[in-house]
């Protein structure tokens, strides 16, 4: 096993959350993770009684800006230095673009997007001066490829896949990586109990949509992917002396991420010369 490190992980009332705060509780890492009420965070301590000082949970709605901060410090100081950082937390919302509300794509990106840039600027000072940390954050493989009726949530998954990114580039000279995890479709309550989902009103979108919606609801729970399997593999990722920037979990996500690219790129080729037709030194017509 390796080095016995301090997990600080959004969410972990369910799904990859949990699944990893278990997993990496049974490899003997030690694991502050964030719920929301306290019946959660009382059911949290109680599951790891048995392994003293390795469990511990904080409240936090991760929308909550200055909380984040305040727990982070607090957390550094009276837990001890987080190792690594994972943005879990978050939820998906569905609903037609142009039936969804403008308070539903606030909400999308204040928990999916501003929240988990909240919680690294709370953490990154401290790993930053130590030389040394790994931040995790969550994406998904709408982070990649869309579908009709998810427009908010893979615009927040872009977003988050885009700040990772660039984080990642920012804090490399000081031994920090930073990966994007985006998964496929998982077991967890993100399709279930989770879900937002913005109500039906314009008969236009019924075709399109509704078989959509009615196959998500139907498939939930019965999905590709294992959360226990996603945090098997978050571990060998943090094992990593080389982590990568983006990492998909479930061949789902690889085939679909895989078809994206392989489109962009003939699209990309289709549309060269128009391209490059708006160079400075570029003849005036393209060819
Ligand atoms: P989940 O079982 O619904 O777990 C989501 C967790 O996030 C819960 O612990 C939930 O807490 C917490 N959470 C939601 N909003 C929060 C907020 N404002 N502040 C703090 N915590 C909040 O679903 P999951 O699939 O494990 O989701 C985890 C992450 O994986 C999400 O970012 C999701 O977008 C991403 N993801 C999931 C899939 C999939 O197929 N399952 C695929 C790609 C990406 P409560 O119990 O209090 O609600």
């Amino acid at each position: 096993m390796s080095a016995s490190k301090t997990f600080f992980i959004t969410g972990v009332s369910s799904g990859f959350g949990l699944a990893l705060a278990e997993a990496a509780i049974a490899a003997g890492h030690r694991v502050v993770g964030t719920v929301r009420s306290e019946e959660a965070r009382q059911a949290f301590e109680a599951q790891f009684s048995g392994r003293p000082g390795q469990a511990f949970a904080r409240l936090l709605d991760v929308a909550d800006f200055a909380a984040a901060e305040r727990i982070a410090a607090e957390v550094e100081s009276s837990i001890g230095p987080v190792d690594v950082l994972v943005n879990n937390a978050g939820y998906g919302h569905e609903g037609i673009l142009e039936e969804s509300g403008m308070d539903a794509l606030q909400r999308q990106f204040d928990v999916n997007v501003f929240g988990a840039v909240a919680v690294t600027k709370s953490f990154v000072p401290f790993m930053r001066q130590r030389r040394r940390g790994h931040i995790i954050n969550i994406t998904s493989m709408g982070g990649f490829i869309t579908m009709p009726g998810i427009a908010y949530y893979c615009g927040s998954k872009f977003a988050l896949e885009g700040i990772s990114e660039t984080l990642g580039k920012e804090l490399r000279a000081f031994n920090v990586f930073v990966t994007a995890v985006a998964p496929g479709s998982f077991r967890t309550d993100w399709a279930g109990r989770s879900m937002v989902r913005s109500p039906r009103s314009i008969a236009d979108y019924d075709a399109l949509f509704d078989p959509i919606r009615t196959t998500r609801a139907e498939r939930s729970g019965k999905q590709t992917g294992d959360p226990r399997k996603a945090a098997q593999a978050m571990l060998r990722l943090v094992d990593s002396p080389a982590p990568p920037a983006h990492l998909l979990l479930g061949s789902d996500a690889l085939a679909l991420v895989r078809k994206k690219l392989a489109d962009m790129t003939q699209e990309l080729a289709q549309w060269e010369a128009l391209t490059c037709s708006t160079d400075a030194d570029a003849e005036s017509e393209p060819t």
